[in-house]
């Protein structure tokens, strides 16, 4: 039996490489327990995203009451929600049921280049679940359209959002920088009342890059519960997801930009 159950909130990839689908297996590798709560459905394979389809607000409202009225749960990731008022719905009932290890992705855009985020939803984002997150995990666009400032070119004004992105109310910040250039990618974790930690991985070398921050995300998750501190988890989830990269090249999930591997 697993001692963890750890809950993502989120929207369906069916091409099975990012979204919940790839939370759960993040949750499994983790030797935790997966929930779900579909915030959305995409229509998607690995050539892009064809279709958004949101669900009613209130149903996901729904789905939460009546999980979270019975199981217990120790850890949340909260990804794609689709529109203002789900992001709402989502932030109201996280603070009504009291929830542990908030972990707040910020999606907003896919790699493919479409939408995953109405754009009048980064508000609801910033002023309603940003303030109940215990960490949340932008990349540098996210951190930009977050800010409503230009993307940070360098670590020094990468730190300097990571901290303005601070005052949002999350009690922690993991700033990823893999869209800098360099042989390394880095990230950097802020918290209130503590020292910055930067994190350094090897860049991979592969096309197949779909999914990471949904990944990394769901691996602090099902890790935060497990583990002393943030950093240790942040530390432990980035070293899979470097392997997982590794051996992205293993799946053969269609002809475009295909997943990591889990
Ligand atoms: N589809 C869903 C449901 C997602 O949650 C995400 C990302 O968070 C994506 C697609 C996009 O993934 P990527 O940007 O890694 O291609």
């Amino acid at each position: 039996m697993s001692a963890y159950n750890i809950v993502s909130i989120a929207g369906s990839d069916p091409s099975g490489g990012a979204g919940i689908q790839a939370d759960l297996k993040a949750f499994s590798a983790h030797g935790a327990f997966g929930m779900t709560v579909v915030a959305a459905l995409t229509a998607q394979s690995t050539r892009g995203v064809t279709g958004v389809h949101p669900i009613p607000a209130d149903f996901v409202a729904h789905q939460m009451d009546t999980l979270f009225s019975d199981a217990t749960v120790h850890a949340v990731k909260v990804g794609m929600l689709g529109t203002a008022e789900v992001t709402e719905a989502v932030a109201e009932a996280i603070g009504r049921h009291g929830l542990p290890h908030v972990v707040v992705d910020p999606v907003m855009v896919a790699k493919s280049g479409d939408r995953l985020l109405e754009p009048s939803a980064v508000d609801a984002l910033r002023t309603r679940l940003l303030p109940r997150a215990d960490l949340v995990t932008p990349n540098l666009p996210e951190a930009a359209d977050l800010l409503g400032e230009p993307e940070a070119a360098d670590l020094a004004a990468m730190h300097e959002q990571a901290l303005r992105l601070l005052e949002f109310g999350p009690r922690a910040v993991l700033l990823k920088g893999g869209h800098l250039a360099g042989e390394d990618c880095v990230d950097i974790l802020v918290a209130q009342g503590s020292a910055p930690v930067e994190f350094r991985s090897p860049r991979v070398r592969t096309r197949n890059t779909h999914g990471t921050g949904c990944t990394l995300s769901s691996s602090i998750a099902a890790l935060l519960p497990q583990r002393p501190d943030t950093a240790s988890a942040v530390g432990d989830a980035k070293a899979y997801l470097t392997e997982a990269l590794r051996r992205a090249d293993e799946i053969d999930a269609g002809g475009g930009q295909g997943p990591v591997h889990h």
